[in-house]
């Protein structure tokens, strides 16, 4: 059949996770914690179902869970949005990306990522008829290219992705980085998709820097988040969007037919959690810089190269120390000689930079299995193929 996404194979993700169970390897690639979810959540969701929440919800999201999402942003951001006009619950927030590009891109219009970039957005923009356009991220910071961003907008551009902090980079914007990227778009009929999913990872002294909390970006943002990253529960795909009402209401005519609505009792369970246990997500980033820590200790020790992620439960490590081999070939040596899994950082770009050597390491975690990676690491022998 004539493919729709020619470019489009299996996601990296997949691919390398199948490769570690394949192997028996420790799966540091994709990005999932290996403890469970706190069990005062899980009960939660026992006793929503029990309590009979098992039909459709509202399809815009359970309407306790819009308000705490609501108290949440105000809390944290300082920004007033109306749970009733600006907040839609998704399933996972692959699917607020995807309804995103699907209510704004027509055909023709212009898309524009940074390298390396999450893997959900361009087949998005693709299936909407749309054209991706790749700016990369400076090297070796990941920091963003301010002329390179000017030169790449255009008349056609419609929307620009910013992801923050930065999968699989680790690295985050700060509120100059938003101040000068409101200065290039101010006159121009531009949206943003601001991808905040590990928004409560953020090592940064100043906190997350969110698009929220900038009232001139804020009016033209689809502000995306999950709450699989900061409540351990990947496999719930529970996720929301935050946007101002007409932006909202064009991503609505899109979720109503995607999915119509999202899990009912995952929705009250979070909810509820949320209200007993603000103190979770404040006390995420600490949780998560520990952990981080102790993987670097383990990856210089193995001869790896690294700077610290400043956010999310990812840290980029440079093997040039260790080999030459492209990073796909070498994310498979590591599996094969050491028994863990990686991901390849080049699969991201549209033309990866020559000669980067950087693979994604993924630190949600036990500190065990930190441990246990760290070890065989540090066993194998220089030089590798
Ligand atoms: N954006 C980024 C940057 C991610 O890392 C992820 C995580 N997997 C997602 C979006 C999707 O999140 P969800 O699992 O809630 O769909
Ligand atoms: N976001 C996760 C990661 O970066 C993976 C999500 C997925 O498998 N689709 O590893």
């Amino acid at each position: 059949m004539d493919s729709k996404l020619p470019n489009i194979g299996e996601t990296i993700f997949a691919v390398m996770t199948a490769k570690a169970r394949a192997a028996g390897a420790i799966d540091l690639s994709q990005g999932y914690p290996d403890f469970d979810a706190p069990p005062r959540l899980t009960e939660l969701l026992s006793q929503a179902m029990a309590a009979g929440h098992n039909q459709y919800p509202p399809y815009i999201g359970v309407p306790t869970l819009r308000e705490a999402i609501a108290a949440k942003v105000a809390d944290l951001y300082g920004a007033t949005v109306d749970p009733q006009d600006e907040i839609t619950v998704t399933s996972g927030a692959t699917e607020a990306l995807f309804c995103a590009a699907q209510a704004v891109i027509r055909p023709g219009d212009e898309a524009i990522v940074f390298d390396p970039a999450y893997d959900a957005y361009e087949p998005a923009v693709e299936l909407a008829g749309g054209k991706t356009v790749h700016v990369p991220l400076t090297s070796p910071n990941y920091g963003i290219d301010w002329q390179r961003l000017k030169e790449a907008i255009t008349d056609r551009t419609r929307l620009i992705y910013l992801n923050s902090p930065h999968n699989p980079a680790g690295a985050t914007l700060c509120r100059a980085d938003l101040d000068q990227l409101a200065a290039l778009i101010r006159n121009r009929d531009i949206l943003l998709v601001s991808d905040e999913v590990y928004e409560h990872i953020c090592f940064d002294t100043a906190g997350h820097c969110s698009v929220l909390a900038h009232d001139e970006l804020a009016q033209r943002a689809y502000v995306i988040s999950s709450f699989g990253k900061t409540y351990h529960c990947t496999g719930w795909k529970v996720g929301y969007c935050i946007a101002p009402p007409a932006l909202t209401a064009e991503l609505r005519k899109v979720h109503q037919y995607v999915t119509f609505a999202t899990m009912a009792p995952a929705q009250h369970a979070l909810a509820q959690f949320m209200t007993e246990h603000p103190e979770h997500h404040l006390g995420l980033a600490e949780f998560y810089r520990a952990k981080r820590d102790r993987l670097n200790r383990w990856l210089q020790r193995a001869g790896f190269a690294v700077t610290p992620a400043a956010g999310t439960y990812f840290q980029v490590a440079d093997y040039s120390a260790l080999s030459d081999a492209p990073d796909t070939d070498f994310a498979d040596t590591l599996i094969a000689q050491a028994g863990v899994s990686t991901i390849p950082v080049s699969v991201f770009y549209a033309r990866a930079p020559a000669g980067q050597r950087h693979l994604r390491f993924c630190f949600a975690k036990d500190d065990a299995t930190l441990d246990a990676a760290g070890e065989a690491l540090s066993r194998l022998e220089s030089p590798l193929g």
